[in-house]
């Protein structure tokens, strides 16, 4: 197996390639040349393994280059109870009759990235051993609160890497900004921008495509890679655990084999659920992908008219993690459902850059409406879903996860669909506790480590020691610089001149 960049399909690399590069030169992103199939007598056997070995055999279908013994370091070193505070690594909770929580916040960090970030280290040093690249690898990281610190974390101190993260200032939580200022690690930067999450985005992937600073790091013995989700190596350990769910509730009787599950996900640069299509693609019977936005609804109008269209206001919501306006993984989906047709991603994607809106082909509509249905929810909406589920079934959702379960609900009540389905819960309620306990009609004017003690007793939820004891510790990164100084801050950081 091959990858190919979604505008040149001509470009041929490995998968090892593909993870140490990042993004392909022409600024597309790498996808795998042909989309491995397991059969239900696959996912059956996978029922029986633990998280660690389904993840080796996803991984093997995918990473066709790595050896076994390879796969086996990276998904032994991640996916253990040392990072993870379940040994399931994700929990899949039942909510009521047939709705299932896929539980993916139990990593380090309280957020789903961990399930990527916690194994892309492993994934991209054993790359570039592989390729021979005798180069110090700098990741850059544009972030809207979560993947920064799971990247961070993931990172830290890791021989060989280099880590630089850009936030936007006041687009994140209060946990989530103290989560990554108190930083601990030899090869760590965290610096704050005066701009929203694609400001960040914008200028961390022109930093990679500009051959100028390429060159330069060059020089001085050093390469730009990812850690978003355009990097492959993210997406790859996120098809896992959907794949993951599905052999559970065949073990545990929930399901008949090849019965259909709906996936809800709630959606931001469109990695998370662009990895259930996967997963579908591969074989895990999958009726609906249900793709839940926030007010920055701009998947909601693509998905049901089949034109994308940023040119909007752009809210900074509850579930910052979600405010965003370009997903760059639609491009995957796009060049796949195309028929692989790059020279109309160029097209598109061209349009996005210089007018900021493009509109799909009929077909492509047709697939669309067929595969996804789409919702969104305020902020409003978010919360009294929150007080719903915490009153109803004393379950309290975080504020990214609640936006799924509102979708969810409005999906339901719009079609009447009684498939059994599962809901990705993509943060532990304890990153957004301000925000939840103001849902649930409780104060909110305390510091963030107190209002992580009250969400507490309300919960009944454990409290993650990794959030706890950050209260004890030093702020080591306090810079705010606007957005046309962020390649002056990669290069003072990497003392390059
Ligand atoms: C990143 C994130 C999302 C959005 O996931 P995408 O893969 O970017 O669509 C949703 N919820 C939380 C808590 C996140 O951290």
């Amino acid at each position: 197996m091959f990858y190919r960049s979604t505008r040149n399909s001509g470009v041929n690399v490995t998968s090892a390639q593909a993870i140490a590069q990042g993004i392909s030169e022409d600024g597309g992103l790498f996808v795998p040349s042909e989309i491995p199939s397991i059969s239900m007598d696959d996912i059956k056997k996978l029922g029986d393994m633990s998280y660690a070995e389904r993840a080796l055999f996803v991984f093997s279908k995918f990473l066709t280059d790595y050896t076994e013994a390879e796969i086996r370091y990276c998904v032994e070193g991640a996916y253990n109870t040392k990072n993870f505070d379940t040994e399931n690594i994700a929990e899949l909770a039942h909510l009521f009759d047939g709705t299932y929580m896929l539980e993916l916040w139990h990593g380090p960090t309280c957020a789903f990235k961990d399930m990527a970030l916690q194994i892309l280290p492993y994934l991209l040093t054993t790359a570039t051993k592989k390729i021979n690249l005798d180069k110090k690898v700098v990741i850059l990281v544009a972030t809207s609160g979560d993947t920064g610190k799971a990247a961070l974390e993931g990172f830290k101190d890791v021989e060989g890497t280099e880590i630089l993260v850009f936030y936007p200032d006041n687009g994140v939580s209060a946990m989530q900004k103290k989560q990554m200022t108190t930083q601990e690690g030899n090869n760590v930067g965290v610096c704050a921008i005066k701009g929203n999450f694609d400001d960040a985005q914008n200028g961390v992937k022109a930093i990679f495509t500009n051959k100028e600073i390429g060159d330069k790091l060059a020089e001085n013995g050093m390469m730009f890679s990812s850690a978003n989700s355009i990097n492959w190596g993210r997406l790859a350990p996120q098809i896992i655990y959907y794949v993951s769910s599905y052999a559970q509730l065949l073990k545990d009787g929930e399901i008949n084999a090849g019965d259909k599950i709906n996936i809800v996900v709630p959606t931001g640069n469109f990695g998370n659920i662009l990895a259930g299509y996967y997963a579908k693609r591969m074989g895990v019977p999958v009726n609906k992908l249900i793709c839940a936005s926030n007010a920055n609804n701009v998947l909601t109008d693509f998905i049901r008219t089949g034109v994308y269209d940023r040119n909007r206001q752009f809210y900074a919501t509850i579930s910052p993690s979600m405010d965003i306006l370009i997903s760059s993984n639609l491009e995957r989906l796009l060049y796949h459902i195309s028929g692989e047709d790059d020279a109309q991603i160029r097209e598109w994607f061209g349009k996005l850059a210089s007018e900021g809106k493009y509109e799909v082909t009929d077909a492509v509509k047709a697939v669309l409406k067929d595969e996804f249905y789409a919702g969104c929810c305020d902020d409003e909406k978010t919360k009294a879903t929150i007080k719903e589920y915490y009153d109803k079934y004393s379950y309290t959702c975080d504020t990214h996860t609640a936006v799924a379960v509102s979708v969810y609900e409005e999906y339901v009540k719009e079609t009447g669909d009684k498939t059994k389905t599962v809901i990705a819960s993509t943060a532990s309620p304890y990153k957004f506790s301000g925000s939840v306990l103001s849902a649930l009609g409780k104060g909110t004017d305390a510091d963030e480590f107190s209002l992580v003690e009250e969400l507490g007793k309300a919960s009944g939820i454990k409290i993650p020691e990794s959030l706890a004891s950050l209260k004890n510790k030093d702020v080591r990164f306090s810079e705010v610089i606007a957005k046309d100084e962020m390649k002056e801050f990669v290069f003072r950081s990497l003392g390059v001149k």
